[in-house]
């Protein structure tokens, strides 16, 4: 069956468990039934296509006994058109059908919970074959006339990374994603599109580049021309700074770069962002500047969340423009959103407006970012759903909103 758009769809859309979503005005979530899964797990025990890039459909056609192109074909089916029943697939042959049946499937996550939010922003809980649970947070770019949409994709169940402001963090690590299952974020949001997200953006659960073999092929295949086409100044792969795979990155991708930064010096950073008692600011700047390398048209984006009284006084303001001087950047403000249990608050606009001007006033391109999807739990650093925990429970969380709809 081709893509089938679900109407209604809010024609109107922002990024991360370090970044994800915003600001409402009438803040209703209209509860939505979905269907449960009903797969025999004998199905599930099949080579799951979504894990496979181009090279990988063509390697598994020739084995069967057919010409590499068919792979091509099968490839497009998959991701261009959307289709997951082998029979729909008219353009291979019967046998090829068949066979397909017989060892494969396309196996692609369950929706069991969609959260439309007032402003567009729309958070997707996904179940994947075992169970398990990530959120992906879909959000339309506001401009009249243009038709452009971000989608916020995770990466791991969880976060080992314990970040302390980081609602994501506090569900602590289950596992990493397959590449399918990255992939199957996407393919679910195209389906509900009907065309491919413009903007892909990898900062939802979990830190990307610990999942790294994984994420590199997910992005080839987010980039295919037989699949989703999206340019690589589209893609952002979003980081607290896993060093030496920022440099593994750099020779197999040309993807954009976002670093959770959060604190423009090492003590404040080793508190906020664990991950910097590895790997110091010392060994991060450097490898972001050799990341983007020589190119004028490349920057790093830095991500930083406004703490009250953390990290926002105009003396961490001088600090990071010290910090970041030599670097082509974007400095990305994050106002924080505050989750049942955090002690921290979010800076006032007063403190966040200052800290910006005086970024500005360096030469610092320097955003704020307007957080969107509140009421729906889809903003930054509160990814951590109801993804269930390694023994299978959904977590009660008193004070997060509630499900709309429970699988
Ligand atoms: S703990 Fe840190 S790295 Fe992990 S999801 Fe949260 S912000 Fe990202």
């Amino acid at each position: 069956m081709p893509w089938v758009k679900s109407p209604p769809r809010h024609p109107s859309l922002n990024p991360i468990a370090n970044d994800c979503a915003t600001t409402l005005m009438a803040a209703v979530s209209v509860p939505l039934t979905l269907t449960t899964d009903t797969r025999s797990p004998l199905v599930a025990a099949r080579q799951n296509l979504l894990d496979l890039d181009l090279q990988g459909c063509e390697a598994l056609v020739t084995e069967l006994g057919h010409k590499p192109f068919h792979g091509r074909n099968l490839f497009k089916w998959i991701h261009k058109h959307g289709v997951t029943d082998f029979g729909a697939m008219t353009d291979l042959s019967l046998k090829l059908r068949s066979q397909l049946q017989e060892v494969a499937e396309i196996r692609t996550p369950h929706l069991v919970e969609d959260w439309p939010s007032a402003d567009g922003t729309r958070k997707w809980v996904l179940e994947l074959a075992d169970g398990q649970r990530v959120e992906s947070v879909y959000i339309p770019v506001l401009i009249p006339q243009e038709r452009r949409h971000t989608l916020c994709v995770s990466s791991q169940v969880g976060c080992a990374l314990d970040c302390a402001f980081c609602a994501t963090a506090r569900q602590g690590f289950n596992r990493n994603l397959t590449s399918g299952e990255i992939i199957g974020q996407i393919w679910h949001a195209t389906r509900w599109l009907g065309e491919s997200p413009s903007n892909i953006v990898m900062m939802g659960m979990g830190e990307p580049l610990a999942n790294f073999d994984n994420l590199v092929k997910a992005l080839a295949i987010m980039q295919d021309d037989l699949a989703y086409m999206v340019a690589k100044q589209r893609l952002t792969v979003s980081t607290s700074g896993i060093v030496p795979n920022i440099h593994r990155l750099a020779e197999v991708s040309a993807v954009s770069l976002a670093v959770s930064l959060h604190a423009p010096n090492d003590a404040l950073r080793d508190e906020l962002v664990p991950i910097n008692r590895k790997y110091p600011l010392e060994t991060l700047i450097p490898a972001c500047r050799a990341y983007i390398g020589d190119n004028p048209r490349r920057r790093v984006t830095w991500e930083y969340v406004m703490l009250d009284g953390i990290n926002d006084s105009l003396t961490h303001a001088r600090q990071l423009i010290r910090l970041l001087e030599g670097t082509r950047s974007k400095v990305n403000l994050i106002p924080f959103n505050p989750f049942p249990g955090s002690d921290f608050r979010t800076s006032s606009p007063e403190r966040i407006e200052a800290f910006r001007d005086r970024l500005i006033r360096s030469g610092l391109f320097t955003t704020t970012r307007k957080t969107r999807g509140d009421e729906i739990a889809a903003a930054c650093g509160q990814l951590v759903g109801r993804v269930r925990d390694r023994a299978g429970r959904a977590p009660v969380r008193a004070g997060w909103p509630q499900p709309v709809v429970a699988a």
